[in-house]
């Protein structure tokens, strides 16, 4: 095997590149991402538009990573004998926009234009109803596991992306579900470092 010598440049290449993303406007989708659409959406209320983006933290079950559940789950086909913990969630009806895999493969389930029914009961800065005027991303974790390294990759890319298609979205409306949903939620948890994500789109 020959071991190549990066040059400076492209050492800078490969370690500050956040690849880049991209949202078609027509549509809402991120091109090139796995689309797995999911009836759990509905039209924003009109004159609302896109001017929060909430983390999310989710695993099924519980801090266990890699399996079919989440897609199950936002698609309205969780099976609930296949593990204890699904009974409660068999009837809820939920979703995300996307969702980012523990390796940082980015699946996208609702067009950013709509409005995925990620964040509940919740509250922003006095505003009611966040998924009205929110964008909801999930990353495949545990509050307290500490999430993979493409998965800041990959989350800043989608983040980047949006920043770009949607220009009433800003950096300083980044918030996590605990933010909009204190005492009811704790997602992304402590184990998310804000300051990661803070560097990535900097
Ligand atoms: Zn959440």
């Amino acid at each position: 095997m020959i071991l190549k010598v990066l040059t400076r440049t492209e050492r800078m290449q490969t370690t500050s590149a956040v690849s880049l993303l991209k949202i078609e406007p027509a549509t809402g989708l991120l091109v090139g991402v796995r689309q797995v659409l999911s009836p759990h959406f509905d039209a924003r209320p009109s004159g609302s538009v896109p001017e929060l983006i909430v983390v999310h933290g989710i695993s099924l079950p519980p801090n266990e990573f890699g399996g079919p559940w989440i897609d199950r789950l936002f698609t309205g086909n969780l099976p609930v004998d296949a593990h204890p913990y699904f009974r409660n969630l068999a009837s809820g009806r939920v979703s995300a926009h996307v969702v980012v895999r523990r390796n940082g493969q980015v699946v996208q389930y609702v067009p950013f234009g709509e409005r995925a029914w990620h964040a509940g009961q919740s509250q922003y800065r006095g505003r009611v109803g966040c998924n009205d005027f929110s964008v909801g991303i999930e990353l495949e974790g545990g509050d307290d596991i500490a999430y993979m390294e493409p998965q800041y990759q990959q989350l800043a890319a989608v983040i980047a992306a949006l920043l770009a298609a949607y220009p009433t979205l800003s950096r300083e409306h980044i918030v996590g579900h605990s933010d909009v949903a204190p005492g009811r939620k704790t997602d992304p948890g402590p184990a998310f470092e804000w300051r990661k994500l803070t560097a990535l789109l900097r």
